[in-house]
């Protein structure tokens, strides 16, 4: 049987369109321990994401509702709207990159729904029902005392995590202190805001402990974009049906009979002798672990499926096996199909290259539009609906809005200067300092000497300077009377 890329998955999460729910076997091994860790420290950063500052500002915010967003402790405002889509663009070329070359790694490792699902409230289910054989004869039990305790416990710890989940998503949108205002003053001065917490949670709570796997097999677009993106050079979590098939039953003089012809071959990379071609059989003993401890049901022998989100736990399944029976690790293991057939090293394709550039290149522009990001931005706009007056002393005037939005986390004196010959300014709505990360407006005439106007819309550079340094210039037009 040859592997292939998006196989008809036999997906056991429904049955005659009744959903079959999953009970994933404990898995131990060395990728489940890194994952572990991974997780760990993703959790960390999650958490503490909101409640961390630099500087004074969130080194996390992204308040959607004040069109404010800190990353790292930088503020950035809809003025930089641009860079933001800059840095999407490189966002999705890169997750593009990464799956061409490594599969769906992101699904497994780094997705907050895997995450939470498998590393935190999968490990509760386990701690309080027990492991697969377990929590399937529980959930097909009567309502016994012991069921009722046991899916209260479970259920409410759920809801628990939900809500402190719901609670830190919150913070990120609105900031920590808004957060502490919300839960901790008068409920009734509060209502969007607690109603907007127990909608979360109850979102976080109906996806960890029904939706589930369904979010990665169904919902989620990446996993459909798979089938666009690998190709047989990627690096994917696969079985090697080469070795493996045809797959049986082990039978215990056989396996003597091998080991002492030492035909065990470890470097499976290179030089292999199928174990098939001298015992008619290849090393799947057909245990079925493999599928046992698939968070999403599925058989990875079928060939790479759109469910597989790339979690190795197979791979630990299969290798612990292949410890006890004697062989070499690695016949469910990351490779490219093409390595599988044809037992070549990995290589770099033409697309991968291609993406590469294209990242590199995005990179680039995001990184010098960031380095030359202003600290200053100032929007000028001619008052609407006016035209200009006569003043005296043979003057003409125009009135503008003025609006500065410092980036900065320091308070900035500003003064203004027209940058054309005879031009003066007088204040309306004055702006002497810009606030520390604050949108400031004023108001403003300025007045040429008509003697100087040549056009019907003269144009004119306004400059705001800061302590002797111009931070800013814009560009607009005078209207005034021609000669
Ligand atoms: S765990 Fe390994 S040996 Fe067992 S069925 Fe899966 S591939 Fe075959
Ligand atoms: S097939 Fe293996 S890697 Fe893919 S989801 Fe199942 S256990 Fe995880």
């Amino acid at each position: 049987m040859t592997p292939h890329l998006n196989a008809p998955s036999p997906s056991v999460t429904t049955t005659a369109n009744k959903r079959q729910w999953l009970y994933p076997r404990v898995v131990k091994g060395r990728y489940y321990r890194w994952r572990t860790g991974v997780a760990w420290i993703f959790l960390a950063m999650l958490f503490a994401g909101p409640f961390l500052s630099y500087k004074g500002q969130p080194l996390f915010l992204f308040n959607i509702l004040e069109r404010k967003f800190n990353f790292f402790g930088v503020t950035f405002w809809p003025q930089d709207f641009y860079l933001v889509a800059i840095g999407l663009l490189v966002f999705i070329v890169f997750v593009a990159l990464f799956t061409v070359i490594y599969g769906r790694v992101f699904c497994g490792w780094i997705c907050p729904q895997t995450v939470f699902l498998e590393m935190v409230f999968r490990k509760i289910e386990i701690w309080i029902e027990g492991d697969y054989n377990a929590r399937r004869r529980l959930d097909a039990s009567p309502w016994t005392t012991e069921k009722i305790w046991k899916k209260s416990l479970k259920y409410s710890i759920f809801f628990l995590i939900s809500f402190l989940i719901a609670n830190t998503f919150l913070a990120y949108i609105i900031g920590k202190d808004a957060l502490l205002t919300v839960i901790t003053d008068n409920p009734a001065n509060h209502l969007v805001g607690l109603t907007t917490i127990l909608l979360f949670t109850g979102v976080f709570y109906t996806v960890f402990a029904y939706v589930r796997e369904i979010v990665c097999t169904t919902i989620c677009p990446y996993g459909r974009l798979q089938s666009v993106l690998l190709d047989k050079q990627s690096v994917i979590v696969t079985y090697d049906d080469v070795r493996g098939e045809p797959r049986g039953k082990l039978v215990k003089n056989e396996e003597l009979k091998v080991k002492n012809k030492e035909l065990v071959v470890n470097d499976y990379s290179s030089v292999f002798i199928p174990h098939s071609s001298l015992n008619k059989k290849g090393d799947c003993i057909d245990c079925k672990l493999c599928v046992q401890v698939c968070p999403t049901g599925i058989d990875i022998r079928n060939g790479n499926q759109m469910e597989c989100v790339s979690c190795t736990q197979c791979i630990d399944a299969c290798d612990d096996i292949m410890d006890k029976i004697g062989r070499p690790r690695g016949l469910i293991r990351h490779d490219s199909l093409e390595g599988i057939q044809t037992r070549k090293p990995w290589r770099l394709t033409g697309r991968m290259i291609g993406y590469s550039v294209v990242l590199v290149l995005l990179m680039g522009v995001l990184g010098f539009l960031l380095w030359s990001r202003s600290d200053l931005d100032t929007t000028l706009l001619r008052a609407p609906g006016q035209l200009y007056q006569r003043e005296k002393g043979g003057l003409v005037s125009n009135l503008y809005l003025i609006e500065l939005v410092n980036k900065t986390h320091q308070v900035k004196p500003v003064t203004f200067r027209v940058d054309y010959p005879g031009a003066t300014l007088r204040m309306v709505q004055p702006i002497t300092k810009a606030p520390a990360d604050e949108l400031t407006k004023g108001m403003f005439f300025i007045l040429l000497p008509e003697k100087s106007i040549r056009e019907s819309s003269t144009k004119l550079t306004v400059q705001v300077v800061s302590e002797g340094v111009v931070l800013d210039q814009v560009k607009t037009t005078f209207l005034g009377p021609v000669q």
